[in-house]
């Protein structure tokens, strides 16, 4: 059997009419940036995901630097967030002059450890990215508190939570905004690269509008300089196309979460992924902590299973923030997880054959 990683061609065949006459129907009407498309997959994300502006952006990473250059986060300034994400939560800190700080992930959950980030504030911190890793929430309601209590931004990074819950309240609704990606791979993908910031906030809404947008609202009215960063027409139809089934995805996503948990039940080399309690993880990733990781990787790629590591090496070990001059040993957790952790194919086509036979060749790994 062979099992990829993801398999994007899967959900293209179930909705491909759907798909093909979005496309065509772009064509058709040559709105390739801005426009129609575009105008309309953010009103009905904004309906669906139950938030007041949808501000579509190029891709996950200028959403997060938008956001931090129109709340006015730049040099001298420091930004918190997580030791264990994708660069892009800490790199566009970087970019808008600030300092990016670490704190430590949880051993259970995998995100950013709570307890942890009262000690690493000063009163050079004016935000938070925090990043609801692998499809689950953060504690929401405690990092919110904090944030007030210290009078400090709270951005949150859900690139990889679309539709995760804390306690009630969607990911990316809490904070002042929220940061999406449609990477072809994440839960919501488009056919390219496409991204996106929510918020409530009316004020916000509209800075963070002209900011993509060469600092204008209306064209030739540049207000301030700003950037280029547009969500095209073919990626927002594809991705308009696409949201009749998300919901229903992610279902399925947490359906097959259920079997992963089902089928590797009892072996003791490795530990299923927690849910946070109080919590609706919609399972970007499916990661599991694993003894001997290496040669169980190795293992099942032999056996046509192809898994990937999340990330192999801890933010702060990498040669890009050697320069913030962390001393070694300070992030026990993430160092010491990023040689045990392993992701396991997920997507919301695999089916329960494919899980099944994922588990017993994992059993087979550790009986051998
Ligand atoms: C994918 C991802 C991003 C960046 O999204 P792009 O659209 O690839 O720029 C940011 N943060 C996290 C946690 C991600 O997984």
């Amino acid at each position: 059997m062979n099992i990829p990683f993801v398999d994007l061609r899967a959900q293209y065949h179930s909705i491909k009419e759907n798909i093909d006459t979005a496309i065509q129907d772009v064509i058709e009407k040559t709105a390739f940036i801005g426009g129609h498309y575009v105008k309309e997959f953010e009103k009905k994300f904004a309906e669906l995901y139950g938030v007041k502006h949808v501000i579509s952006c190029a891709n996950g990473t200028d959403s997060l630097y938008i956001i931090m250059k129109m709340l006015g986060i730049g040099k001298g300034d420091e930004v918190i967030t997580v030791a264990n994400s994708w660069i892009s939560s800490a790199e566009t800190i970087g970019q808008t002059g600030a300092k990016p700080v670490f704190v430590d992930v949880d051993p259970d959950y995998f995100s950013i450890d709570d307890s942890k980030i009262e000690a690493v504030v000063t009163p050079q911190t004016k935000a938070i990215v925090l990043v609801h890793l692998q499809g689950q929430a953060c504690d929401l309601d405690k990092i919110e508190a904090l944030c007030k209590k210290h009078s400090i931004s709270l951005i949150e990074d859900c690139a990889q939570s679309h539709f995760s819950e804390f306690n009630g309240r969607r990911v990316g609704t809490v904070g002042i905004a929220g940061s999406f990606s449609f990477y072809p791979g994440k839960n919501l993908g488009a056919y390219g690269d496409a991204g996106c910031i929510i918020t409530n906030d009316d004020e916000m809404a509209s800075r963070f509008r002209m900011y993509a947008n060469h600092g204008a609202l209306i064209k030739h009215k540049h207000e301030i300089e700003g950037i280029n960063s547009r969500m095209d027409g073919l990626q927002a139809s594809i991705l308009t196309a696409k949201l009749p089934f998300i919901l229903q995805w992610t279902e399925q996503r947490i359906e097959n979460a259920k079997r992963y948990d089902r089928y590797l039940d009892g072996i003791s080399e490795i530990q299923r992924p927690k849910v946070r309690p109080n919590s609706r993880h919609t399972y970007h990733l499916y990661v599991i902590k694993a003894q001997k990781r290496d040669a169980l990787m190795e293992f099942l790629k032999q056996h046509g299973i192809e898994t990937a590591i999340h990330y192999p090496t801890a933010l702060p070990n990498l040669k890009a923030y050697a320069y913030l001059g962390n001393p070694p040993g300070n992030f026990p957790v993430a160092t010491a997880l990023q040689d045990q952790i392993l992701s396991l194919p997920m997507y919301p086509e695999l089916t329960e054959d494919q899980i099944k036979y994922t588990a017993e060749t994992i059993k087979a790994f550790y009986k051998a």
